[in-house]
């Protein structure tokens, strides 16, 4: 299927409020050109939940078109597209925000992951997102640090992408990422740094995955940053609901505005979206190392 793959989205639990359904998101990134998107937890409960609303929604997809499309009431003339091909994969990790419950937690986390790759083949692909936000320095620091090292443990272990959460925190997680060992593939996701983070993290092996903020008039070094990253490193992603692209700044965001930040990184790069669609989303496969299931292949 080709367009557009979100490879960070929040749209489940409460994250998801704005969706009537659970399949709306899909059908209202369906609309958009999008092929696909990766559901990222944030603590043991939205892991939980991205995991359970992933595997409904894998269940319910091989029904359309027939059924549920031509009754939802939302359904653009451009739902022809067979959604039994929409890519829909999960993570399950702690965000540097939610670090303190690390200790108690790791141990259920681990669970999780093991009972998921278990029932669930080839739908959750990554840990995270995890790594340190320094901007309020809660929980501390060496919290922060302990969840993080702990996550690239697990990366390693099970063989999973690290998704990396990085703010304001740059030394102490290149150092973390050097002393614990570098995860077979990590994501920078949201990057919001300039030129000497983009090339410590592509020399770390990176992927880059680029939010709404490469919109934002504000935003110039991120956009200088994303004229520079190498195309076979560059993702896309929504964040949703945080981080709308412009011109929908203030909104909830929604994975079919993914095309927002992909349109303004063809435009920076200045090269024709349909090949950006490919080039992104032939990243994201390999960045969450995602068999060939024909799925946003
Ligand atoms: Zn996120």
């Amino acid at each position: 299927m080709r367009g557009w793959i979100d490879s960070h989205c929040h749209i489940q639990g409460d994250y998801g409020s704005q969706w009537n359904i659970p399949i709306d998101p899909v059908i209202d990134a369906t609309g958009n050109n999008v092929a696909g998107l990766v559901c990222v937890g944030t603590d043991l409960d939205t892991s939980r939940e991205g995991i359970d609303l992933i595997s409904q929604l894998r269940n319910l997809l091989p029904e359309y078109p027939p059924k549920i499309i031509r009754e939802a009431d939302n359904a653009s003339s451009q739902l022809t597209t067979d959604l039994s091909k929409f890519g829909l994969w999960c993570t399950a990790g702690i965000h540097p925000h939610d670090a303190a419950i690390w200790k108690d937690s790791q141990g259920e986390l681990e669970k999780l992951l093991v009972a998921t790759l278990n029932d669930y083949p080839g739908m959750l692909v990554g840990i995270g997102e995890c790594g340190l936000d320094y901007h309020y320095d809660d929980p501390p620091r060496d919290q922060q640090m302990a969840a993080f090292a702990g996550q690239i443990r697990l990366a390693k272990e099970y063989d999973l992408t690290l998704v990396i959460h990085a703010r304001e925190a740059w030394e102490d997680l290149f150092t973390l990422l050097d002393t614990e060992g570098v995860p077979q593939r990590i994501i920078m996701h949201c990057f919001t740094g300039g030129p000497y983070e983009l090339s410590t993290a592509l020399n770390f092996g990176a992927y880059i995955s680029f939010s709404g903020i490469v919109t934002f008039s504000n935003a110039e070094n991120v956009r200088e940053a994303a004229m520079v990253c190498p195309l076979d490193s560059i993702l896309v992603e929504t964040d949703s609901p945080f981080l709308s692209p412009a011109p929908n700044r203030g909104k909830q965001n929604r994975p079919a505005w993914v095309s927002f930040v992909g349109d303004e990184i063809s435009t920076l790069k200045e090269m024709d979206k349909t090949t950006m669609q490919d080039i992104t989303r032939s990243n994201t496969l390999r960045a969450f190392k995602i068999a060939d299931s024909g799925k946003a292949e």
